[in-house]
C-alpha cells in the first residue's frame, strides 16, 4: 500500500479504479486537475473480473476485461491522473477540504468522487465460505482453469450469469447452470448460445442449499422450490453470480442513500453533500454495465471539474 496519502491535498480525489473510476480519472486529468485515484483491491473493478467484453463500443472482436481495464487506467495517467495502490476506509464530510482515511495515510480533498463499484452477492448456506477457494468461485476468469474436465454448476439467471457459463464451457466436461425461477433474465443472445452448447445443461426452479465437502467441494444439495424435493449433486464447482451489493457502506449516515445502499445522485453526480459526487455501481442499481458506468464516471468528473471553477470564481 501506498504512504503517498499521508497530508496530501489534492483537487479531485477518485475512489474506485474500475470503469466509473478511471473513466471520472480520464476527465479530470484532462481537466488539469491531477487527480489521485485509489485504487482499492481490484484494479480495473469487477470489468477484470470477466474473460471478454463484447458490449463496450470501439472493440468490434471485444476487449478482454482486465485489458480494457489497463487501457483505462493507460489512458488516464497519459494526462497526468496519479493511481494509488490505496484502500479508503472512513470518510469526512463535515468539513471542506474533505478527510478520507485509507491504510496508507490520509487525504484531503476539495472534491470527492466515489466510484467503489459493487462486489458479489453470497447464497448465505452452510459451506459456502469453508469452500470459497476451494471448489467455490465468483470470478469465472481468475479460477476457471482449474475445471479443467471437471463438472461445474453455475447459480444465477442473468447476463454475468450465461456469460461467465459459456467461458466455463472451454475448460469443464459439463456446466449446470441452477436457477430459482422458471425463467432467465439473461439477454436472448447468450440464452441462445447457452441453449445450443453441448456441456451446457439447466435445472430451473431450484436452490442450492448447502455446499458438501470437507477438503474441496465434492457435491450440492438442491432443494426444488415447487416441489420441496432435496437431491444431492455431485460436482467438483460452483461459481456464483447471482447479483451485487454496493461497497458504500463507509458512506452510511454521512451520504443520502437508498435502502438498498446505493448512493442517492441527480442526473449531475451529485449527492447531497456539495462536491461529493458517485458514479457507477455505488450509485447505480439499474444498468450496471462498464459503459453506463463509465459515462457516469465523466459526467461526475466534468460537473466536479465546473464546480472547482465556480469557486475559483
Ligand atoms: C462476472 C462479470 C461479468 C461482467 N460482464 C460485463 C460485460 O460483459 N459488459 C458490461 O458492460 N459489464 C459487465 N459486467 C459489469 C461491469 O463489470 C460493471 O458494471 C462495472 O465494472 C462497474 O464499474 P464501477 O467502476 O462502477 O465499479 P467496479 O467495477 O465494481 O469497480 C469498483 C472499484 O472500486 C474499488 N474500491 C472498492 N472499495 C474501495 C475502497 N474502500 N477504497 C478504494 N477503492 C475501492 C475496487 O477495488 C474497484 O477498483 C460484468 C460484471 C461481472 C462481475
Amino acid at each position: 500500500m501506498s504512504n503517498n496519502g499521508n497530508g496530501n491535498h489534492v483537487k479531485v480525489l477518485v475512489l474506485g479504479a474500475g470503469p466509473a473510476g478511471l473513466s471520472a480519472a480520464l476527465y479530470a486529468a484532462r481537466a488539469e486537475l491531477a487527480p489521485v485515484v485509489l485504487t482499492g483491491m481490484q484494479l480495473g473493478g469487477q470489468a477484470a473480473l470477466t474473460h471478454t467484453i463484447e458490449n463496450y463500443p470501439g472493440f468490434p472482436e471485444g476487449v478482454g476485461g482486465a485489458q480494457l481495464g489497463e487501457l483505462f487506467q493507460k489512458q488516464a495517467e497519459h494526462f497526468g491522473a496519479k493511481v494509488e495502490y490505496d484502500l479508503a476506509n472512513e470518510v469526512d464530510f463535515s468539513q471542506r477540504p474533505y478527510m478520507v482515511k485509507t491504510d496508507g495515510g490520509e487525504y484531503k480533498a476539495d472534491t470527492v468522487i466515489i466510484s467503489t463499484g459493487a462486489s458479489p452477492l453470497h447464497l448465505e448456506v452452510p459451506g459456502e465460505v469453508e469452500l470459497t477457494g476451494r471448489g467455490v468461485s465468483y470470478c469465472a476468469t481468475c479460477d476457471g482453469w482449474f475445471f479443467k474436465d471437471k463438472k461445474v454448476v453455475i447459480v444465477g439467471g442473468g447476463d454475468s450469469a450465461f456469460e461467465e457459463a459459456l467461458f466455463i464451457t472451454r475448460y469443464a466436461s459439463s456446466v449446470t447452470l441452477i436457477h430459482r425461477r422458471d425463467e432467465f433474465r439473461a439477454g436472448a443472445i447468450l440464452q441462445k448460445r447457452a441453449n445450443e452448447h453441448p456441456k451446457m445443461k439447466f435445472i430451473l426452479n431450484t436452490v442450492v442449499t448447502e455446499v458438501l465437502g470437507s477438503d474441496k467441494m465434492e457435491a450440492l444439495r438442491l432443494k426444488n422450490v415447487k416441489t420441496g424435493e432435496e437431491t444431492i449433486f455431485e460436482a467438483d464447482g460452483l461459481f456464483i453470480f447471482i447479483g451485487h451489493k454496493p461497497n458504500t457502506e463507509m458512506f452510511q449516515g454521512k451520504l443520502s442513500m437508498s435502502n438498498l445502499g446505493y448512493i442517492q445522485v441527480n442526473d449531475k453526480m451529485e449527492t447531497n453533500v456539495p462536491g461529493v459526487y458517485a458514479a457507477g455501481e455505488a450509485a447505480d442499481p439499474h444498468f450496471r454495465q462498464v459503459i453506463t458506468s463509465a459515462g457516469m464516471g465523466a459526467a461526475a468528473a466534468i460537473q466536479a471539474t465546473r464546480f472547482l471553477e465556480a469557486e475559483e470564481g
